[in-house]
């Protein structure tokens, strides 16, 4: 397969579905939504002319102004970008893309960036899907892509730490750990394209349900580049001296500083699974089932509920009824005791379980599903399915109303009768869980980004008038400030505006993301 990214969609671009697939995949959501049969070629790269800004020579070589390397940077990943994209629409270009290979070099460009006005976007992945590496205003601007700055330094394995430069992508990442029999086991479903940085900017959540799963408990300490200097927060397990360095830059999404590296608590590789699907009538016995499994102390590495849709869409059930996918695993203690302990809170609440074998059966299928379903949603942007994810969390008891009303706005606000929601939590916590909303519809042709925008906000304002979070971890960006605007206590909205106003005090960093400029 070659190793040549997608400039318009998810991964690599011969990763894409082929004309096959597509029609397969086009006859299977046919059963549920009206499509018109046409699929919208991918264009060629568009034209965007020339760049506004000229890279002193200092810098040349690490600057380009190619256009398939500035359309490719102009937008992260979420339903809009793509559908743009493969319109040959790139709104707002950036000059040009930085690639610095060294601190220094992250330096330099800041430096000139400041002096020349020229705002700068970190992109690690790109993979954001709320706004987070494109650049909304009129001057000229230019993506710092971050994956030259690479590689796991150092692993510590007294202290189980590694060092990784922020444009390590998670493969990378794990390849350098496995030979020393350890692992970070933070798997977003991202995790192919996306790196360290990344994370760390938007705070990212891995695929385990319980537990350490957010990068935040992960991060021993962080080295940021600012335009004002460098600061790098000490390597200790834990302290308590005054606010948290490390917490300023955890979920700053690049308008702070660069991340240029971090150390990560990594762990020894689980070797002990085991794992069983539990099959429920209705998705409210599984909801508390996976409540009481959380509360009575117990961690499952798994534990993700399917709603029925869900179930029969992305795990092949077709009895109509709700999934819990629970999984245990240690590096070396007995996990089977948990796991049946689990089951019988399962069963106490009306679930009929059966043990699965690891890629076999619901959770086989289910996995499979997960990581191609980045390729196949482009797939359905092509076959004009407005599809989108939008994820919260909750606390335990507010989580029935507030679903009530996200399938509720969803339905008033997309196309009449053919908008379609489906949930899994993606984690749960003692006090509440992680929903992961699914929407799909039939996109109006040349109206699919209206579309996608209305059902997004009003999705949004029922999560917000329900007492859910804007993320639980797909972040801020551009697209999700109204609603962090709203839930921004005002003191704290006060200090991070002076904190903005003392690291980038010419406001060149990611302008419009969290905070306005
Ligand atoms: C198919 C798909 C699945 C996803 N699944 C998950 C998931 O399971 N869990 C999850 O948490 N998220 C998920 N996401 C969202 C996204 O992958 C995460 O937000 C991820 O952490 C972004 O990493 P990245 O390296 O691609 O960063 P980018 O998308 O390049 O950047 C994200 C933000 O961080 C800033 N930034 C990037 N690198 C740096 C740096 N070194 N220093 C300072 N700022 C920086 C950017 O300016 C931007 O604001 C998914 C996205 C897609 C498209």
């Amino acid at each position: 397969v070659s190793e040549e990214r997608s400039w318009w969609g998810w991964g690599l671009a011969a990763r894409a579905l082929t004309d096959g697939e597509m029609r397969v995949l086009a006859e299977r959501v046919g059963i549920l939504l009206p499509l018109d049969g046409a699929v919208a070629p991918v264009p060629p790269v568009p034209a965007l002319g020339p760049p506004r800004v000229r890279p002193p020579a200092s810098l040349a070589s690490m600057l380009s102004g190619d256009d398939r390397g500035r359309a490719a940077h102009a937008y992260g990943k979420a339903y809009r970008d793509v559908v743009r994209a493969l319109a040959g629409r790139i709104d707002h270009p950036p000059d040009l893309v930085a690639w610095p290979d060294t601190e220094a070099a992250v330096a330099a460009v800041l430096d000139w960036a400041g002096e020349t006005g020229v705002a700068v976007v970190p992109y690690g992945g790109g993979s954001s899907v709320v706004g987070g590496v494109e650049y909304r205003g009129d001057g000229p601007w230019l993506s710092m892509d971050l994956r030259k700055l690479a590689g796991v330094g150092e692993v510590d394995e007294v202290n189980l730490t590694a060092r990784a430069a922020a444009g390590t992508v998670g493969p990378a990442l794990e390849a350098a750990l496995k030979p020393h029999g350890l692992t970070l086991r933070h798997f977003p479903q991202s995790f192919e394209f996306s790196t360290v940085g990344g994370w760390i900017a938007t705070r990212a959540g891995g695929h385990f349900a319980t537990g350490p799963t957010h990068i935040d408990d992960l991060v021993q300490a962080l080295r940021v580049v600012t335009p004002v200097g460098v600061g790098e927060s000490a390597r200790v397990p834990a302290s308590g001296a005054g606010p948290a360095p490390d917490r300023l830059f955890l979920g700053s999404e690049g308008i702070l500083g660069i991340i240029t590296a971090a150390w990560l608590r990594v762990r020894r590789r689980p070797r002990v699974t085991a794992a069983a699907t539990i099959a429920f009538g209705a998705d409210g016995d599984g909801v508390a089932a996976a409540r009481a499994i959380v509360q009575s102390g117990l961690q499952p590495a798994n534990c993700r509920l399917l709603d029925p849709l869900e179930a029969a869409l992305q795990a092949g059930v077709r009895d109509g009824g709700a999934r819990l996918l629970l999984g245990f695993e240690s590096a070396d203690a007995p996990v089977d005791a948990l796991l049946e302990h689990a089951v019988e809170i399962c069963r106490a609440h009306g679930g009929v379980a059966s043990r699965s074998v690891d890629g076999e059966g619901t959770a086989g299928t289910w996995r499979e599903t997960f990581l191609r379903a980045p390729y196949v949603r482009d797939a359905l942007v092509r076959l004009g399915v407005v599809v989108e994810t939008i994820e919260t969390a909750c606390t335990w008891d507010r989580f029935p109303a507030l679903h009530r009303a996200v399938v509720d706005a969803a339905h008033a606000a997309g196309p009449p009768g053919t908008t379609h929601v489906t949930y899994r939590f993606t984690h749960v916590y003692p006090d509440g869980p992680a929903p992961y909303f699914t929407f799909m519809a039939p996109a109006p042709r040349g109206a699919e980004v209206e579309c996608w925008d209305r059902i997004k906000a009003a999705v949004n304002d029922a999560i917000a008038a329900h007492g859910g979070t804007v993320t639980h971890h797909h972040a801020v960006g551009r697209d999700h400030r109204r609603w962090y605007d709203a839930e921004r206590p005002p003191p704290f909205d006060a200090a991070l505006r002076a904190a903005k106003a003392a690291l980038d005090p010419r406001g060149i960093l990611n302008p419009g993301v969290l905070i306005d400029p």
